[in-house]
């Protein structure tokens, strides 16, 4: 069967929801490594939603010049799927992308695979138990168990200059990046300097007739330890697997002693600044473009970025670096604030994602009907950054203070697969339908997260980061030191941090829309209910 037609039920019969018992929502390494895992497991009653018309996330969405990951793939790639093959250090886009394929191939998961299946709407029906699914596709799905896999860094942020809509030329975001337009010739204006920017900067700089690149905060810039994979090493990795095993772990290793300096001893980020100064020193010559490409804040603050060739490129005659803010656009140049009009054929906005609020209004909405961007107004929490109390069923991969500054994610993102896979062997094994974690139980986590927080580099490090949430100030994004430590924390499922219900009565057959509508009384009803039940 073609994994890329849909062919559930409800294509015949659209007013009826697909029934299915977990949903997974996403196809990043997120989505695709839980499905893996599921099907190891033997729990084949799932299906996979995928907006798109192929699998990848961030890394079918993000193809810009240049983008490739900064971690070694050795350890940016899934435990159980080692790939000898691969060509780089730091693997690019296209490669990474091949893998994930790869993967859906291997592992048998194209059968579960719903492509073009945008989720416009998750609703929690508490009479039944289920989560009541529609897609903008029309279809719809009944699935007792939800997990999404949208991914923290999947909504671009693009920002509101005064002005944006008069200009003329052609504007794109890094993840939306135009390949038919030829930039050749043209004058580029690249407004951000994060870590998508220094990878396509050094990419288009020479194709251009001329860059201005906006700068607000320049970024501390590391050495990229990068170089391709030689023949031999990758003959060990096919045939002495362990062989690659030993890297994986070295490199491991390596990237989790940076820990020490980001949430242990923020000082010891002194020393390791010490090597971006010289790595500063050695590639820009011109000491007051060094002095504009100098952080004011402590490495570590921000994302460290690391490359070989974004200095080379900001040196090149035809790049000028402009620090004064962006005033207005006009409709075939950018003005600053010091009044000067830098004229550009083209915009490229390499100026991040939304991640304060990684769920449009409107889309998730548990019991009573309470939408999660609602219940997340003073900043995302989540228990091991996967469950949340009002949520029944409800799992998260990636989701809030579970993100890494220095090291895979493709680690943390395997620690919460493998704990909803513990959550749902032990629903199976109690014979309760749904759980939900404890309100003091998720507060308690969270109150101790911040607490660590406080201390690490991202709060006194004397900068502004996307790692922050703009409303309260609270770091909602990144896990506070060791990965190691949420492995632990998540290595084993303890039903005593949940509430377990009983599966609904087999009678109850409740119009979903109008419980999504539900009032406040509903709500009260589905607590009280949901207390007695409890065990
Ligand atoms: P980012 O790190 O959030 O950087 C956005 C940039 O745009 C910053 O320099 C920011 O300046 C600037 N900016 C935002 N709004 C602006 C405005 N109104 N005016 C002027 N400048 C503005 O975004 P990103 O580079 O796309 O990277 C986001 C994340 O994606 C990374 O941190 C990383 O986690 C991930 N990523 C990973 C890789 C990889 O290799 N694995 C590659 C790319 C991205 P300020 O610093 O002053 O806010």
């Amino acid at each position: 069967m073609n994994a890329r037609m849909p062919h559930d039920a409800a294509a015949d019969h659209p007013s009826a929801p697909a029934e299915t018992d977990i949903a997974i929502i996403g196809t990043g390494f997120a989505g695709l490594g839980m499905a893996i895992r599921l099907r190891q497991s033997g729990l084949t009653d799932f299906l996979v939603a995928e907006k798109a018309d192929s699998v990848g996330g961030t890394w079918r969405d993000n193809h810009y010049p240049g983008c490739a990951c900064d971690v070694q793939s050795h350890v940016y790639s899934f435990s159980f799927a080692p790939n000898p093959r691969w060509s780089r250090m730091f693997a690019r886009q296209p490669e990474i992308r091949a893998y994930l394929d790869d993967c859906v191939r291997r592992f048998g998961v194209e059968r579960h695979l719903r492509f073009g299946h945008e989720l416009t709407s998750a609703i929690y029906d508490d009479t039944r138990r289920r989560w009541h699914l529609r897609f903008a596709n029309g279809q719809q799905w009944s699935a007792r168990v939800l997990i999404s896999a949208m991914g923290g860094l999947s909504r671009a942020s693009t920002p509101n200059i005064p002005g944006i809509e008069t200009f003329k030329g052609r504007a794109f975001h890094s993840q939306h990046w135009d390949h038919g337009y030829p930039l050749e010739g043209k004058r580029v204006a690249v407004i951000g300097t994060g870590a998508s920017a220094i990878q396509f900067v050094p990419q288009i700089a020479p194709r251009v007739a001329h860059l201005d690149l906006f700068q607000r905060t320049p970024p501390w810039i590391m050495p990229k330890a990068d170089r391709a994979v030689r023949p031999i090493e990758q003959w060990l990795f096919k045939h002495l697997p362990f062989t690659q095993k030993v890297m994986r772990s070295a490199l491991y290793c390596m990237l989790e002693s940076r820990a020490l300096g980001f949430a242990v001893h923020p000082s010891l980020m002194k020393t390791a600044q010490k090597v971006a100064e010289r790595h500063l020193r050695r590639q820009v010559r011109d000491p007051q473009l060094r002095a504009t490409l100098t952080p004011d804040y402590t490495m570590g603050c921000k994302r460290i970025l690391i490359s070989n060739d974004y200095f080379p490129a900001l040196s090149r005659a035809n790049v000028s670096v402009t620090t004064s803010a962006i005033e207005r656009i006009d409709e075939d140049a950018v003005i600053t604030s010091d009044g000067v009009r830098h004229p550009a054929d083209c915009l490229i906005f390499g100026t991040g994602f939304q991640v304060a609020d990684p769920f449009a209004q409107g889309v998730v909405r548990g019991r009573g009907g309470v939408d999660i961007v609602d219940t997340w107004r003073d900043g995302a929490h989540a228990y091991l950054g996967t469950t949340l109390p009002g949520y029944p069923n409800f799992f998260m991969i990636v989701g809030p203070n579970t993100g890494l500054g220095h090291n895979s994610m493709v680690f943390m993102i395997e620690s919460q697969v493998e704990y909803i896979l513990r959550a749902l062997k032990a629903m199976q094994n109690e014979g309760a339908a749904a759980i939900e974690v404890r309100p003091h139980v998720e507060r308690a986590y969270n109150e101790q997260i911040q607490q660590q927080l406080g201390r690490a580099i991202w709060s006194t490090g004397g900068c502004k980061s996307w790692y922050l949430d703009p409303r309260t100030g609270k770091n909602t994004t990144l896990w506070p030191g060791f990965a190691y430590k949420f492995r632990r924390a998540t290595s084993t499922f303890s039903m005593a941090d949940y509430f377990a219900y009983s599966p609904a009565p087999k009678s109850v057959n409740v119009n979903v829309s109008a419980h999504a509508a539900a009032t406040q009384s509903a709500h009260v009803q589905g607590k009280a209910s949901a207390s007695a039940e409890a065990t």
